[in-house]
């Protein structure tokens, strides 16, 4: 019986997809993991069940128990289905300025959410810090306990793609693969699924797309990490420091994608693939693109596709906002007449 049991058992799988464009444009092959066809509609559901499972093999989530985490969305998602299906309640701190569509999403999910204003982390006021302070004060009060999830320190993040992420790239292309590059929110993805693929393959090489104002360019090409100049109106990438996930990964290539080279890509994958998805998918198909260029005609390249286009409708997909970001708009977008008949 291939039958799953629950939802949890429906994460992971997912398919990888030749993206023909990029692939006919640089001579290469390159694939994205379709992470948006996860239940949480993101490559985070993979990390939520891992965090979960885990602390419950320790103990350290109780039946009944509160789940506390700060994320930019696609994480709490995760948690808050897979909290569901397992039992537990979920508490998010989320910056307010992350899209309507991930915040609806989550309160659909279950989540109760904290929104609280967009701050660095060097803030004691950072959403990150927030939701720690609040899981500390909640141990007191909570009669079934609380678990902090702690993405960006926790390995078990980085686990779920060295034990799932990393063999399903392998395996679906035959072990064939030269390349792997995506963008780094926490570091979980790049960190597990690159470690797992040169685990088998030395010679496989690693790359990370960076959007502007994030540091891990400067971390993978300096040791330091240092924030680059500008911004991206990308959700859920772009990490400013070192941590325990993203210190010690060896990083081949670093670029940085501005948004004015990734978002085209979006655009692109829209007309030419039929794949409608987020920002940071951009980032990362734009940084395959480089790559390709860097590597050369016939080498095989994955990236990851993280979530749907549709969780960022009212800013990637609004002229206006577009606009007041000075970013450019496609023609297509506005001349989108509906037929009533
Ligand atoms: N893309 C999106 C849309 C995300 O929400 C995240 C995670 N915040 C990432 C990419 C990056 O994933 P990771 O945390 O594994 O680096």
């Amino acid at each position: 019986m291939t039958a799953k049991q629950s939802v949890v058992d429906a994460i992971g799988n997912t398919p990888l997809i030749r993206l023909r464009h990029a692939s006919e444009a640089t001579g290469c092959e390159i694939y994205g993991k379709a992470e948006f066809m996860n239940p949480g509609q993101s490559v985070k559901d993979r990390a939520a069940r891992q965090m979960i499972l885990e602390a419950e093999k320790r103990g350290d989530l109780k039946p009944g128990g509160l789940i506390v985490e700060g994320t930019a969305g696609n994480t709490g998602i995760g948690l808050a289905l897979v909290g569901k299906a397992r039992g537990y309640r979920v508490l998010i701190v989320i910056p307010e300025t992350q899209s309507q569509e991930k915040k609806d999403m989550l309160r659909l999910s279950g989540a109760t959410l904290i929104e609280v204003p967009a701050k660095p982390f060097k803030d004691p006021n950072n959403y990150q810090k927030v939701a720690l302070r609040l899981a500390e004060s909640l141990r007191k009060t909570e009669p079934n306990g609380v678990l902090f999830a702690d993405q960006w320190n926790n390995l078990d993040n980085r686990n779920a793609h060295f034990q799932t992420t990393g063999p399903e790239i392998w395996d679906a292309t035959d072990g064939r693969v030269d390349g792997f590059i995506c963008s780094v929110g926490t570091g979980g993805t790049l960190a597990g699924t690159s470690t797992y693929l040169r685990k088998q393959n030395p010679s496989v090489t690693i790359g990370c797309a960076d959007p502007e104002g994030a540091a891990m360019f400067s971390l993978f090409t300096t040791g330091e990490a240092k924030a680059s100049p500008g911004n991206s109106i990308t959700e859920g990438i772009g990490l400013g420091r070192s941590t325990p996930i993203v210190g010690d990964i060896i990083v081949d290539k670093s670029y940085i994608v501005p948004d004015t080279e990734a978002l085209p890509v979006v655009f692109d994958l829209i007309q030419h693939e039929g794949l409608v998805l987020g920002g940071s998918s951009g980032i990362n198909v734009a940084g395959a693109i480089r790559l390709a260029k860097d590597l050369g005609p016939g080498h095989t390249i994955v990236t990851i596709l993280c979530d749907l286009g549709t969780r960022y409708q009212s800013k990637l997909f609004n002229p206006e906002f577009l606009r007041s970001k000075d970013l450019p708009v496609p023609e297509w977008l506005e001349s989108q007449p509906d037929i009533v008949v």
